[in-house]
């Protein structure tokens, strides 16, 4: 485990995390007009791990409509990304689609119909599509490292499972999620694929209506109260903008109608969350005024 105090420590729980670089840092931020700004490592790819529920959830809304909800909620959880004891009291329901047993909800949903390799090959097109970039790769070391030590989210699974909460076998389930999560994309890359939630789900620079505006806005909506776990207060005081984080230290954070901005710290805060990449987020949108809720 390396250990910056002033960075937060880089995820540890995933030994092929684990060695990634604290010192790294990249930002990219894609405006609504096609304008790119970027800074740092903002070409490196890194794995976007827990980003890659944005993309999911977006298409599994495509896929099953709002019946999603009823095998997800969209409430803040007030606990950890991998924390257990909610599902107990509310029948094995995950609280909101962006901590780890709601991703896996959602997952299983795109599952549904498909072999894992099918359902991966159509998040991987899916994300590539959005971001315009045929060159997004899954990093399979970073997959096969979680593969080999995910046992809390194994327990999760089991755990929904026993509930009914989840159609298909708990191992490819798990499959498709850790293969997702393994996605590596630079900070470039990342904010070309979230500009369509910026822009009442239309991707400006491709021209594709992505998504409609009414489900593009939904989306921003729980970004912005479940997508920093139990850090998701402390985002939208500090910052004011949709946003998810990622274990690998990403943050896609999305200004509506403004830009759509990506940066990388591996270093995380007790919740999981970028440290720098927080604190970085929260200087340009206090400069800019881009916060929703007032300059
Ligand atoms: N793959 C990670 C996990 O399931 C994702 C967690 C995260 O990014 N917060 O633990």
């Amino acid at each position: 485990m390396k250990q910056r105090p002033d960075r937060g420590e880089v995820a540890h729980y995933i030994p092929e995390l684990a060695n990634v670089d604290p010192q790294h840092f990249g930002i990219a931020v894609v405006g609504v007009d096609g304008t790119v700004a970027t800074g740092g490592d903002f070409d490196l790819p890194f794995s976007i791990q827990s980003v890659s529920k944005v993309f999911t959830l977006t298409l599994a809304l495509g896929k099953v409509g709002d019946r999603l909800w009823s095998r997800v909620g969209r409430e803040p959880s007030g606990s950890a990304f991998n924390s257990i004891v909610q599902l107990e009291y509310e029948k094995g329901i995950p609280r909101n689609p962006f901590i780890n047993p709601g991703a896996i909800a959602v997952t299983d949903l795109i599952l549904s119909g498909h072999q894992p390799r099918e359902a991966l090959g159509e998040i991987l097109r899916f994300i590539r599509f959005l971001a315009d970039d045929p060159a997004i790769v899954i990093d399979e070391k970073v997959a096969a490292s979680e593969q080999r030590t995910g046992f809390r989210n194994a327990a999760l699974a089991n755990y929904m499972k026993s509930f009914g909460v989840l159609d298909n076998a708990v191992e490819m389930t798990l499959g498709v999620y850790f293969h997702q999560c393994a996605i590596a994309m630079s900070c470039l890359q990342l904010a070309k694929a979230g500009l369509f939630l910026a822009m009442s789900g239309r991707n400006p620079i491709t021209g594709h209506q992505v998504i409609q505006a009414e489900r593009a806005r939904r989306i921003n909506a729980v970004m912005m109260t479940c997508g920093h776990y139990d850090g998701s207060g402390e985002f939208a005081y500090r910052v004011g903008l949709p946003g998810k984080s990622g274990v690998g230290g990403g943050i896609l954070c999305i200004a509506p109608g403004k830009a759509s901005i990506a940066v990388w710290a591996p270093g995380l805060d007790a919740a999981g969350n970028s440290h720098l990449g927080r604190v970085a987020l929260e200087a340009l949108t206090k400069r800019m005024g881009w916060s929703i809720f007032g300059a």
